[in-house]
């Protein structure tokens, strides 16, 4: 994360045992972007990436291995959790639950860079009728052949100054593409790239437009897990660790930021692209 991190390659996960994930954390949220912005998901985010973005906030190196049925389980248990917490239950018959998410929750899965397992397509099979819809982000430059079922969200990256464009394949598969923007015009992320522009007017597939977002902290409760310099369990890592606020004093670098919102909005009346805000930071979820 903030380019700090080792990249990693698909071989690392090439002993993965069969129908399990190395993953770093997984918590109920809203989702914050794209085509089901705002609506309740379960977040699997997986480990390790193959890029080095400068402006990363994620955190993805840790790793826990899970089989499918045990991710799922500890899915469930953890919107369950949510749910009994917050009385927004009426029984406690553990179908019923599944059945509410199966008709409401989506299931998303992120990284890091989640096209590195090989088994996440097994793993989008496996949920296929467990969850409302599925989602996959990913930065484009790991083709994996996931189900038709799974919408797959690409968001391309330029680690060194330039956009790595995603393969021909890639691209016919992808349902959208999703664009950090900075107003500093030095940055590769200044502009949508032309490749990518074309692709929306040949696919009328729709391009969303994020500003970045630039930090002047490590968010608090972060900064307190990581020095304690100790190997954190994933209910810590998901709880503490994936929460970033909108509203933490001092955290976001609002000057800087105002420009990249300002640059963003105006790209999306340019080209007709739509702005693309983390609304879940302003409810200050994970
Ligand atoms: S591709 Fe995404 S997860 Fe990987 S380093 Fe870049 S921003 Fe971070």
């Amino acid at each position: 994360m903030f380019g700090q991190n080792k990249p990693t390659t698909k071989h690392y996960f090439s002993d993965m045992p069969e129908n399990s994930l190395g993953i770093v954390s997984r918590f109920y949220t809203l989702q914050g972007e794209g085509p089901y912005s705002g609506m309740p998901a379960l977040f699997i985010r997986l480990s390790k990436c193959n890029l080095t973005c400068g402006f990363c906030d994620t955190y993805f190196n840790d790793m826990i291995i899970y089989s499918f049925n045990e991710l799922y389980d500890d899915g469930i248990n953890c919107i369950i959790n949510w749910r009994e917490k917050n009385n927004s239950i009426d029984n406690k018959d553990i179908n019923d639950h599944k059945n509410w998410i199966k008709n409401n929750v989506g299931i998303v899965i992120t990284g890091g860079e989640p096209m590195l397992q090989e088994n996440i397509k097994g793993f989008l099979e496996y949920v296929k009728d467990k969850f409302a819809w599925s989602q996959i982000e990913s930065n484009g430059t790991i083709y994996s052949d996931i189900p038709e079922h799974t919408t797959l969200v690409c968001s391309p990256k330029a680690p060194k100054k330039k956009y790595i464009k995603p393969s021909l394949k890639y691209l016919n598969r992808a349902d959208c593409l999703k664009f950090v923007v900075s107003s500093d015009e030095n940055s590769p992320y200044y502009d949508i790239p032309d490749w990518a522009v074309e692709w929306s007017l040949k696919t009328k597939k729709p391009i969303y437009v994020s500003p970045m977002n630039i930090y002047k902290k490590e968010p608090e409760q972060s900064k307190i897990l990581r020095m304690q310099n100790t190997e954190n369990d994933i209910i810590t890592r998901s709880d503490v660790d994936e929460v970033i606020s909108f509203w933490e004093d001092g955290l976001l670098d609002t000057t800087q930021n105002e420009k990249n919102h300002n640059r963003a909005g105006l790209l999306c009346m340019r080209y007709g692209f739509k702005l693309n805000l983390q609304v879940h930071l302003y409810a200050s979820l994970p």
